[in-house]
Order: C-alpha cells, then sequence, then structure tokens
C-alpha cells in the first residue's frame, strides 16, 4: 500500500465494498459504512444472509467453471475486500496453474490486493485498479495481457457488482468483445423481484452516495444477449446449482438472481 493510496481513501462516504465488508463480518469499514450498513438491513434484515449466500454462489460458479468448464483463465471485475476464500483460491485449489486478474475501483481494495495476490506457485494472479465504466482501461492493462491468453477462453465473473453500475449491458457486451469463443460470464446482481424490501434497501444505498439499480429476471436475461446460457439460467441465487450436501431453507429469501452464460 502507498501512501497516497492511503489517503486516497474517503473515510466520510459510504463506499459498497466497505459497506459489504461490515455486513460480512469483515474490519476494514469505517464509521459511514457501518452507518449505510445499518440503514441497508433495517430496510430489510436478510440482507446479511443474503450476502453469505453470495459469497457462496460465487464460490459454486467459480469452481464449476474450473471443473466442468475447464476454465483456467479468470477476469473478476468488482472483486472486493479479500474474504476467504477469494476467487483464485477456488479455482487454483482445482487447477494449480490457473491465472485470475482482478479489478475493482475502490482504493481501500487496492490497499488489500497483497491478499488476492497470494496464488499457488503454478498460478498467476494480478490486480488493476480501473472502474468498470472505463472498460477499455480493463482491456489494454498490461497486466491483463501480461497474465492472461485472450486467444484462449476466459471466465468473465461480475459478482455483487452490477446494481452500482447503470449501463451495464453495454459494459458487458464491450467486455465480452475480445474474449474467446468458449468464454463465460458469470453474474449475480440485485433485483427487486424476489424480496419485496429491495426498493427501500437499494433507497439507502442510493441516499448515502452509492446509487444502486434493480433490475428485473428479464433485464438480467438481457444482459446474456448472444450467449448460451448455462442450466438452470437465470434464478435466485440460491438455486444456481446448490450443493446437494447442503439444504436451502424453503424460507430462505435472496436479493440476487445468479446466472451464467457461454460465448459460442
Ligand atoms: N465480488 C465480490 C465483492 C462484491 S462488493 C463478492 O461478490 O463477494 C462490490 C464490489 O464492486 C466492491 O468492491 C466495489 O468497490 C466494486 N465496484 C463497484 N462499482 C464498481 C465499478 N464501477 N468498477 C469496479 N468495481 C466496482
Amino acid at each position: 500500500m502507498t501512501g497516497n493510496n492511503t489517503e486516497r481513501i474517503d473515510l466520510a462516504r459510504a463506499h459498497s465494498a466497505r459497506v459489504y465488508d461490515f455486513i460480512l463480518g469483515g474490519k476494514d469499514n469505517y464509521t459511514a459504512d457501518r452507518a449505510a450498513a445499518e440503514a441497508a438491513l433495517t430496510a430489510w434484515p436478510g440482507l446479511k444472509t443474503s450476502m453469505r449466500i453470495n459469497r457462496e454462489v460465487m464460490h459454486r460458479m467459480a469452481h464449476w467453471l474450473a471443473t466442468e468448464a475447464q476454465v483456467k483463465q479468470f477476469l473478476d471485475i468488482g472483486t472486493g475486500i479479500p474474504t476467504a476464500p477469494n476467487l483464485h483460491q477456488v479455482v487454483q485449489a482445482v487447477t494449480p496453474s490457473a491465472s485470475v486478474v482482478y479489478v475493482d475501483n475502490d482504493p481501500i481494495v487496492l490497499a488489500h490486493a497483497r491478499a488476492l495476490l497470494t496464488g499457488t506457485p503454478e498460478g498467476r494472479t494480478a490486480y488493476i485498479e480501473a472502474d468498470m465504466r472505463e472498460p477499455d482501461k480493463i482491456l489494454t492493462a498490461p497486466d491483463l495481457h501480461q497474465t492472461l491468453d485472450l486467444s484462449q477462453p476466459v471466465g468473465l465473473t461480475i459478482i455483487a457488482v452490477l446494481q452500482f453500475v447503470e449501463d451495464a449491458s453495454g459494459l458487458i457486451e464491450r467486455l465480452l468483445e475480445p474474449l474467446a469463443p468458449g468464454s463465460y460470464l458469470a453474474l449475480t446482481l440485485a433485483t427487486a423481484d424476489l424480496a419485496p424490501e429491495s426498493i427501500e434497501l437499494a433507497a439507502t444505498y442510493t441516499r448515502r452516495g452509492i446509487p444502486m439499480y434493480l433490475r428485473s429476471r428479464s433485464e438480467v436475461e438481457q444482459l446474456f444477449a448472444g450467449l448460451d446460457m448455462v442450466e438452470p439460467g437465470v434464478v435466485p441465487m440460491h438455486h444456481w446449482r446448490p450443493d446437494p450436501r447442503e439444504a436451502v431453507s424453503e424460507a430462505t429469501t435472496v436479493n440476487m438472481y445468479a446466472g451464467v452464460g457461454r460465448k459460442a
């Protein structure tokens, strides 16, 4: 971490990475983040369970991509403050030589990037500080090209991020464009379809300077336009290929959809 980077961390305003960190029980958050988290949890107490389920879904998707789809390279946008296991740990447990490029625009995530860069000796990880609303900055970053071979399939994972982005479909199209056939897009993102309190929840984020955009199921399906959907399609995230050994309670409600699509 550089001194400059520490100075860039804005403590007065809540940041999505730190609100998420607080709700997941982490220590990298400040008063503004905790206040935003408390407002969000007041709007919908189920958020805490939903965020934990989101991490589990990320693990299942990464594991599925590494095993069933045999993907060996990953581009993870909106990585968040490290929470073990991170994506590279999941995929390198399957394929020790797997390569992962992490991207986030929050300086606090950059400050922790070292924890994201300690993979297997055979594998490679890199971290790019970039805003996904500037996809060309990601696509032209030397670290991307030094770490991933874009002539081979890549798993593009954008997990619990797109609710913070207005034009998701244009960005996804741009990010998928240079990826080889056989690449995958894996998403989780917030909707109002599943938990009715999501609208008030989103309003608490927006009021605290983190604009949140909710999407319907058909809007989420449109983000996979041109891709072949992997079964079971776009579903409430705890229904995305659940581990049969871990029973999901019927009473569980989440606020996010999950889906994976393949570029032909
Ligand atoms: N993917 C992780 C973290 C999700 S929290 C997980 O699912 O566990 C959302 C993350 O997206 C935060 O770290 C936040 O800093 C990042 N983020 C939000 N908007 C972004 C943007 N425009 N560009 C890059 N990262 C962004």
